[in-house]
C-alpha cells in the first residue's frame, strides 16, 4: 500500500473518531437539555424526544416513539399540530411562538419548529422552552406595575446615594414635580431645612441594620415635605429597603402619604375637646355655688316653716333635687377629670394588685349581699393607676348593685391575650342588659333605672372614656336575666 493511501485511512478514521465523538456529545446535550427537543416525521409521528419533552407531554420517551402528536398530549396538540403541518406545507420554519397550556396547570412555553428535509427524512424538530416562570414574574411587574401607577401614595425608589430612581403619578401630583424633571435627583429636593438629613439617616441606619442583623425592616416616620411650589405638606413616610437578587441592599422605596387633612382635622379636634373640656369644667364648678345656696335656702325656710304641711313638702321637694343635681354636678366633674387624661403618664401597673385595692374599696358592698368574687391571674399593662382602679371599681360595682332577686352574686374576673391586647373581664350573674340597650348605657347620665337603685349613669361612661383614652374598647355581652360580660380591651405593651 502506497504511503499516501496509508495517509489517506488514516485521516479517514481520525474524523471517523471525531465524528463518532461529536455525535456523542450532542447526544448527550440533547438527552439532557432542560428545553423539550423532538422530532416528528411528516405525518406528525414521534421519531425522537427528549427527557424534556417527554416531561412536558407526561409519558415516558418510548410511549410517544411512532405515535401521532395528537394521541400523546391532545389537548396540546390541538394547538401546535397546525402549526406543524404550516410548516411541513411551506418549508419553512416558525419560530418564537408562544403556547400556553389550559388551566389549571397552565405553563406557557416558546417554541420553534423548522422543517427537517433531506434526501433520508422528511419532517419537522421542535424545541420547546418553558417560559411560565418568566411570564409569572412579568405578569406580577406588570401587575405590580400598575398599582403603583394607580395609586394614591406617592411611591418613590431611590439609591442608597438618595439619588430618585422612579417617580409615580402620585408623586407628580403630591409635589408637582414631573418625572423627568426628578429622575436621577437627590430625594432631598423635598427636604425642609428642618429635616434635610431625615432620609440619609435612615438610609444610614437601614445599611447598620443590614451589617449588624442581616436583612432590615424599614421604617415609618411622619414627616414635612416641600413641594415645587415652596408649600410645606405633611406626610407619613414609610421607608422600606431594596435588595438585589443576593439580597444585597441597593436602595429603598419610599411610600408617602398626605396627612396634611388629617393633621389639620386633629389638631382642630384636640383645640375643641380642650375648650370643651375647660367648659364643662368651669360649668361644673361655677353651678355648684348657686346650688349650694339654693340648698342652704331652703333648709332655711324648711326650719322656719314646720308647721305648713304643703309648704314642707315642697320645701324638701327642692332639698332633694338640689341635693340630686349637687350629685349630678360632682359626678360630671368626675367625668371631666377622668377626660383630663392628657398630663396622665401611663406606668407599669399590676392589675392583680390594682383589682385589690378596688375589691377593697367594695369590701362593704360585697359583704352586705354575701358576693362571691374571684379573680384570675390578672396581667401588667402600662396606664395611670388611679384610672385601673376606677375601672375596675366601677364594673364590679355594678355587678354588685344589678344583682339579681334572691341569687348571691357571683363576679368573676380574668384577663386573656388577643391580637396583641389585654381583653379583661368582669362576668356577673345579675338582672342582665336587653341587647338595644348595650350602647346607650356608655352615654352620660344614661341609666335603666330609676331613683331606687342609687346612682347618676356615669360610672360606665367614665370607663369608656378612660378604655377609649388607651387605644382599647368597651363592650359587653347580656341576657336580661342571664347575668352580664363587661369587656375591655387594653393594648399589651
Ligand atoms: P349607674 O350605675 O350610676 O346607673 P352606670 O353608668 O354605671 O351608671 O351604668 C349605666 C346603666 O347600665 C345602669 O343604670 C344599669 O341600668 C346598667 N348596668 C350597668 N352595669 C350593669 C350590670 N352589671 N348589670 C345590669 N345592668 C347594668
Amino acid at each position: 500500500m502506497s504511503r499516501e493511501l496509508e495517509q489517506t485511512q488514516r485521516n479517514l478514521k481520525s474524523s471517523e473518531e471525531e465524528s463518532h465523538h461529536r455525535l456523542l456529545e450532542l447526544e448527550v446535550l440533547y438527552r439532557t437539555a432542560s428545553v423539550g427537543l423532538g422530532f416528528l416525521d411528516h405525518e406528525l409521528r414521534y421519531v425522537r424526544l427528549n427527557e424534556a419533552l417527554a416531561g412536558i407531554n407526561g409519558l415516558p420517551v418510548e410511549a410517544h416513539i411512532g405515535r401521532h402528536a395528537s394521541e400523546i398530549n391532545p389537548e396540546l396538540a390541538q394547538i401546535f399540530v397546525p402549526m406543524m403541518e404550516q410548516v411541513l406545507a411551506s418549508k419553512q420554519p416558525l419560530l418564537n411562538v408562544e403556547i400556553t397550556s389550559a388551566p389549571p396547570c397552565e405553563r406557557t412555553w416558546i417554541v420553534n419548529f423548522h422543517p427537517v428535509t433531506n434526501a433520508r427524512t422528511f419532517g419537522v424538530s421542535v424545541v420547546f422552552q418553558d417560559i411560565t416562570v418568566l411570564k409569572e414574574t412579568e405578569d406580577l411587574s406588570t401587575r405590580f406595575g400598575r398599582i403603583v401607577r394607580s395609586s394614591d401614595d406617592a411611591i418613590i425608589s431611590i439609591t442608597l446615594d438618595g439619588a430618585i430612581t422612579s417617580w409615580n403619578p402620585a408623586a407628580e401630583a403630591m409635589f408637582g414635580y414631573p418625572a423627568q424633571e426628578v429622575m436621577g435627583k437627590a430625594i432631598s429636593v423635598l427636604a425642609t431645612s428642618r429635616n434635610a438629613n431625615e432620609l440619609s439617616d435612615i438610609l444610614g441606619r437601614l445599611q447598620a441594620q443590614q451589617l449588624a442583623e442581616g436583612l432590615p425592616q424599614g421604617e415609618r416616620v411622619e414627616s414635612v415635605c416641600r413641594r415645587k411650589d415652596g408649600h410645606y405638606i405633611d406626610v407619613l413616610l414609610t421607608v422600606s429597603p431594596i435588595y438585589d437578587r443576593h439580597e444585597r441592599l441597593i436602595g429603598a422605596s419610599e411610600i408617602v402619604r398626605d396627612i396634611t387633612q388629617q393633621k389639620r382635622a386633629q389638631a382642630a379636634l384636640l383645640r375643641t375637646n380642650e375648650e370643651l373640656r375647660q367648659f364643662a369644667f368651669a360649668a361644673a364648678h361655677d353651678l355648684q355655688e348657686p346650688l349650694r345656696n339654693i340648698g342652704l335656702h331652703a333648709q332655711i325656710l324648711d326650719s322656719q316653716h314646720k308647721q305648713n304641711t304643703e309648704a314642707d313638702e315642697q320645701v324638701e321637694s327642692i332639698i332633694e333635687s338640689a341635693r340630686r343635681m349637687q350629685t349630678l354636678i360632682r359626678d360630671l366633674l368626675e367625668y371631666t377629670e377622668a377626660v383630663d387624661i392628657h398630663g396622665a403618664q401611663g406606668e407599669s401597673i399590676d392589675c392583680n394588685e390594682v383589682c385589690q385595692t378596688a375589691l377593697g374599696n367594695l369590701a362593704f358592698a360585697v359583704s352586705d349581699c354575701a358576693a362571691e368574687v374571684s379573680v384570675a391571674p390578672l396581667p401588667t399593662v402600662v396606664a395611670e393607676h388611679a384610672h385601673f382602679i376606677q375601672l375596675f371599681q366601677n364594673l364590679i360595682g355594678n355587678a354588685l348593685k344589678y344583682r339579681a332577686k334572691g341569687r348571691h352574686p357571683q363576679i368573676y374576673v380574668s384577663a386573656e391575650q388577643r391580637d396583641g391586647h389585654w381583653v379583661f373581664s368582669v362576668k356577673d350573674n345579675g338582672i342582665g342588659i336587653a341587647p338595644e340597650y348595650h350602647d346607650r348605657i356608655f352615654g352620660v347620665f344614661k341609666r335603666l333605672h330609676g331613683r331606687d337603685v342609687p346612682g347618676t349613669g356615669i360610672g360606665l361612661a367614665i370607663c369608656k372614656r378612660i378604655v377609649d383614652h388607651h387605644g382599647g374598647r368597651l363592650w359587653l355581652e347580656s341576657e336580661v336575666g342571664g347575668g352580664s360580660t363587661f369587656y375591655f380591651s387594653f393594648p399589651d405593651c
